[in-house]
């Protein structure tokens, strides 16, 4: 006898809420403040951008767009940048973290562009991660800031984000990118990993989240666990590490 199919449990959150519920109402609280959100780093087209993330790995933004102002005023292109060769990059980057590495790597990316993509920073996803230093997470943002690209990119606030809220708990980013993907409304989609960048960045900081005047408390895991008991801060928790 064929069994009968298992009705869903349904799914609450420690909020009370179903989890597509909680999440719709939590981007649009975050889109509501910013409804147009970008990305923070200074760039003026695909190849700028992409070298500007290339470079944002384990450093800020504010710091990549010091060293980024001067080394585009020189180097825009991926023939400019291969001109200007990795010694010339090193000088203008060498106030951010790993430089001798970025630097590598932007030389090296900008010949591949001018090699297997005629000058033009590609639009596919494996074409873009065949590039050297280009990895998923640098792709999703490219595709998605220069591109229109409804993709999600999992850095450290993203990933913390989704974690203490409970919006896309995962192991690691590429888990949490695939829930996420999942669970943000298709409207939301394409703005989703600025809101939660911007969250994680000014108010759900790793140390300190600011749950006192956090826009989302009522729809937070963490705060539902705990941030009640704790005078409206709560502790920062398993989510607390990183920057
Ligand atoms: S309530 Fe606190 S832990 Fe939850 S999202 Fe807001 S700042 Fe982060």
């Amino acid at each position: 006898m064929p069994s009968r199919p298992r009705r869903p449990t349904p799914e609450r959150t420690p909020t009370g809420l179903d989890p597509r519920a909680r999440a719709e109402a939590i981007f649009a609280r975050l889109a509501a403040a910013r409804p147009d959100p970008h990305t923070e780093l200074s760039y003026r087209d695909p190849f700028t951008l992409l070298v500007a993330v290339v470079l944002s790995a384990q450093a800020t933004d504010a710091g990549v767009n010091k060293a980024t102002e001067k080394l585009f005023a020189v180097a825009p292109t991926p023939a400019a940048m291969v001109a200007l060769g990795e010694e010339g990059v090193r000088e203008y980057i060498k106030t951010i973290g790993l430089y001798r590495n970025k630097a590598k790597n932007v030389v090296a990316l900008s010949r591949a562009i001018l090699e297997r993509h005629g000058g033009q920073v590609p639009r596919e996803r494996e074409a873009l991660e065949n590039l050297p230093g280009v990895g998923r997470k640098t792709a999703n943002v490219v595709l998605n800031e220069a591109f229109g690209e409804p993709t999600i990119a999992v850095d450290t606030h993203v990933f913390r984000v989704a974690d203490r809220t409970g919006l896309a708990p995962g192991k690691t980013p590429l888990e949490v990118e695939k829930k996420l993907l999942e669970i943000v409304p298709e409207r939301f989609r394409k703005g989703a990993h600025h809101w939660l960048i911007l969250h994680g960045r000014y108010i759900c900081t790793a140390r300190r989240p600011a749950c006192e005047r956090c826009p989302i408390a009522d729809l937070c895991d963490h705060y539902a666990r705990a941030g009640a008991t704790a005078g409206g801060t709560a502790p920062a928790g398993k989510g607390g590490k990183g920057s």
